[in-house]
């Protein structure tokens, strides 16, 4: 008997990465390619990918879904803004797709569908309340409420990173002062470290996170920045949500305790303690899996409901 297969992308600005998963949410395959420059360029990749996918597992992916960066209509079925990647502004996504694709698909926003896919197998397994939080070149963030994908009126719920936690802060490219995705991001975090060391130098969040390690006072004061503002978020979450979980991913998150530690102080001092003390705030496992293994869920999940018209 054939096994059924369930394929997942995850589009973010840089890579495409994508893959299959079985009916138990193991990754059976993975792999991954660069983010294509245009609408066209990545529709024609999606269908060069499917037919390899086909071919080699012939009559067995039942389902694909997608995860994209930016602001997703549910009504619309298509991503209304993308700030990172501009080409899905306002593109009819569903129709093009459904011309390529000969089985059911769905697609969501990116951040969304990794929190959804932290829910299922990764941190996140058993909990019937979380919020996920991944601090990258952004801050993406996803909820899941009482079991659920909490998608909001249109599908817009859960950009956190897009709250203000710094009233009189920088720019954002939403058009708001102050987000916490222009406080605790790799670009705050090397920002951080240029104002605090008055250095001049083209660095990375990596770079910060190894000088903090060496001792450098400037990179730890950075990190304690960023950790302040992401504690900001959490107090907020913990006091409006009682979340069961609060799951913390992306690169950034790779330096562990040196960002963990101080957004925790800072969320306990600022959260009502019966609500603090019983929300676990833990790592993601999935890595940067999360999406791709999300989107394979979230369309296996909706299957019965993804009727092709
Ligand atoms: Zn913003």
């Amino acid at each position: 008997m054939t096994k059924s297969l369930y394929a997942g992308f995850d589009l973010g600005g840089t890579e495409l990465k994508y893959g299959l998963i079985n009916s138990s949410g193991q990754l059976v395959f993975t792999s991954q390619a660069p983010t294509p420059p245009s609408i066209e360029s990545l529709l024609s990749l999606i269908q060069e990918i499917w037919g390899e996918l086909e071919q080699e597992y012939p009559r067995q992916i039942k389902s694909v879904g997608f995860g994209f960066a930016g602001f997703f209509s549910l009504k619309q079925k298509r991503i209304i803004k993308s700030p990172n990647y501009p080409t899905l502004n306002n593109f009819p996504l569903f129709p093009a797709l459904k011309k390529i694709l000969p089985v059911p698909f769905a697609f969501h926003n990116d951040a969304n569908l990794a929190a959804y896919g932290e829910y299922l197998y990764g941190s996140g397994q058993k909990a019937q309340s979380l919020v996920l939080l991944t601090v990258g070149t952004g801050l993406g963030s996803g909820l899941i409420l009482e079991g659920e994908l909490w998608q909001g009126q249109d599908g817009f719920a859960g950009e956190l990173g897009h709250i203000t936690v710094n009233p009189e802060g920088l720019h954002c490219n939403c058009g708001n002062l102050g987000c916490l995705e222009t406080e605790v991001s790799a670009p705050a975090l090397v920002r951080n470290y240029l104002t605090f060391s008055g250095k001049d130098e083209d660095l990375t969040a990596r770079d910060v996170y190894l000088m903090a390690k060496a001792g450098d006072k400037a990179a730890s004061k950075s990190f304690e920045r960023c950790g302040y503002f992401l504690g900001i978020a959490l107090g907020i979450i913990i006091n409006l949500l009682n979340p069961e979980k609060i799951i913390l991913g992306g690169g950034v998150m790779k330096s562990g305790n040196w960002l963990l530690r101080p957004a925790v102080t800072e969320a306990k001092r600022r959260s009502i303690s019966v609500s603090f003390t019983t929300c676990e705030i833990k790592k993601a496992s999935l890595g940067n899996k999360a999406g791709l293994i999300g989107a394979a869920a979230w369309a296996k999940h909706q299957l019965k409901n993804l009727k092709r018209t």
